[in-house]
């Protein structure tokens, strides 16, 4: 009994080393099939799914409060979901199933490239990304609680917007714009550590530099990117002299001045990224008694695009220590969609809702079907396109009268004057997109330069304004977005292509109008509808510029935007 015993444990353990021996021989080959990969996806999506919610959550609750226990608590959560795409060995597994060649199912496909990317972009040393994610957190909490101080009061960012709008004291406007910039100071150093950080681990990972990396993993070749904005730059130059000159001889006069003596403060908001106010249309004051959060639901809905939910879910007003900017949350690729912003009745705020709402229908009104990890925009810039199509209707006299904001007459006397703001307004915008894409290559190719210049440099190229005498300053530190949304600038306007881009499609072939500028798409579901199943449902099934072309007939190009604006053919 015993003997047996023995001897059927002995033959129990050869038969087990066998078996062993064979998975272990067969696993490479094994690992490589769709099956596996399928198993690996679901291990994968059991760890990431409740933890993306849960940072989605936290980071939310952070920017509301301004704590540091909030802060604290949104790094951590970062930090370990960063960890499951850091895992070195399920990276490499992945590469087997990359290098494998069997993984040929469309979707499998997909997402294997783009779960590939992501754990691509985490094989740097956990103690490397901690330093990050710690920096990045440190620099946002300075960002957030900062207010600036003008003759010993505290200012928001809507405080120093409003001056500098509305004022035409040269002395207050220059105090202002300067107590906005004295964030660049506190946060600069740490920037450049974060650079450095980047850069490292970009280099790690065979990438030239950061921006490099971030690019290619966005499916964007950087080289594509530039050409297309040398190509805006050619296109927008002369336009955008001769309407620079234009707006200098409105504000010298406003300002009571030279057009020569005429400063950065004098351009009506901190980085003149958006159009001063020359002509005669004030979008303000159609707003100004209003409540735009039920405007914005109407709208929607009247899209088919219902979002009442996403509004109760948001956090729509002022508060202190919250966070100033405007942005959506997608919580759980599952519906749960929310904004975070501080509304104010004017037209500002009434492009800004509907510009976050656009992202959060593009959110809410994804296909239930597809896997989680393809249930995202396509692209970043492809949900900043439809928040721009969206957003730039608070602007539109078409849109105001549509809505019953203003009278059929009103919007007629506004037509011209409206239509030249708008056109000012992408012009202004445009060359300001130059300078933050040319900044943020410039920098990461070397960050060792006198960035300080260097802004400057760009700013009087593209921008044509006038660096103060003797200013040596980090003021490109000040724009928030060059250290919490590194290397992300060039997609609002490549948004903006997109979004002129749709315009058109949906204005010809959905809406059958033979002309675009009275359109508002208000109480016009079939536009909801395209939307849903042209953009939104298809997700990151396809690589953006496919799902470009199937939605608009043509990939993505400049030609609409210039149609558009810069009255090109
Ligand atoms: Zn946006």
């Amino acid at each position: 009994m015993k003997m047996q015993a023995k001897l059927i444990f002995i033959s129990m353990a050869i038969f087990l080393l066998v078996v062993i021996v064979a998975a272990a021989v067969k696993n490479p080959a094994a690992a490589c099939n769709e099956k596996a990969f399928r198993q690996f996806l679901s291990a994968y999506e059991a760890k990431a799914v409740p933890l993306s919610r849960e940072v989605a959550l936290a980071a939310f609750q952070a920017s509301i409060s301004g704590k540091d226990d909030d802060f604290n608590r949104s790094a951590d959560l970062q930090i370990q979901l960063n960890k499951i795409t850091a895992d070195p060995g399920e990276f490499a597994r992945l590469k087997a199933f990359k290098t494998g060649g069997q993984i040929r199912e469309p979707l499998l496909k997909r997402q294997l490239d783009i779960i590939y990317d992501s754990y691509l972009e985490n094989q740097i040393p956990i103690a490397q990304m901690e330093a990050m994610v710690t920096l990045q957190a440190q620099i946002e909490q300075k960002f957030n609680t900062f207010r600036a101080q003008v003759d010993g009061k505290t200012q928001t960012d809507n405080d120093i917007e409003q001056v500098l709008r509305t004022s035409s004291d040269s002395l207050l406007l220059e105090k202002a714009w300067k107590a906005s910039k004295e964030i660049g100071r506190l946060v600069a150093p740490d920037i450049l550590k974060l650079v450095t950080l980047r850069n490292a681990a970009a280099r790690q990972l065979g990438f030239a530099d950061f921006r490099h990396m971030q690019l290619k993993l966005g499916e964007q070749d950087p080289q594509t990117i530039e050409s297309l904005f040398d190509e805006l730059d050619v296109l927008t130059r002369d336009g955008f002299s001769d309407a620079k000159k234009a707006i200098d001889g409105f504000l010298a006069a406003r300002c009571g001045l030279d057009a020569g003596q005429l400063m950065p403060w004098h351009y009506q908001n901190r980085y003149f990224q958006e159009a001063p106010v020359i002509y005669p249309v004030d979008l303000d004051v159609y707003y100004k008694d209003k409540n735009l959060v039920p405007i914005a639901g109407s709208y929607f809905k009247g899209l088919n695009l219902p979002i009442d939910d996403v509004i109760a879910r948001s956090d729509l007003f002022e508060k202190p220590g919250k966070y100033q900017h405007a942005f959506s949350s997608d919580i759980d690729r599952s519906g749960d969609a929310r904004v975070l912003c501080s509304v104010k009745p004017d037209s500002y705020w009434m492009n800004t809702l509907l510009h976050e709402f656009g992202h959060s229908a593009y959110s809410k009104f994804n296909d239930p079907q597809l896997p989680w990890t393809l249930r995202d925009a396509a692209h970043a810039f492809t949900t900043e396109a439809i928040a721009n199509l969206l957003g730039r209707f608070a602007s539109s006299p078409a849109w105001l009268r549509d809505m019953s904001l203003i009278s059929a007459d009103e919007a007629r006397r506004i037509a011209v004057p409206s239509r030249d703001a708008l056109r000012l307004q992408q012009m202004v915008f445009s060359r300001w997109a130059q300078v933050m894409f040319r900044f943020e290559k410039s920098m990461y190719e070397d960050p060792g330069q006198d960035l300080n210049r260097r802004w400057w440099e760009l700013v009087e190229k593209y921008q044509l304004l006038k660096m103060p005498a003797g200013r040596n300053e980090p003021d490109w530190a000040a724009k928030i977005h060059i250290a919490l949304y590194p290397c992300y600038y060039h997609n609002y306007l490549l948004g903006e292509l997109l979004a002129s881009q749709l315009l058109y499609h949906i204005a010809g072939r959905v809406l059958q109008a033979d002309e675009v500028e009275n359109q508002s798409f208000v109480g016009r579901p079939e536009v909801g509808r395209y939307l849903v199943n042209s953009v939104f449902k298809p997700g990151m099934r396809w690589p953006w510029n496919e799902m470009i072309e199937r939605a608009t007939g043509e990939k993505l190009t400049a030609k609409y935007y210039a149609r558009q604006f810069i009255g090109g053919k």
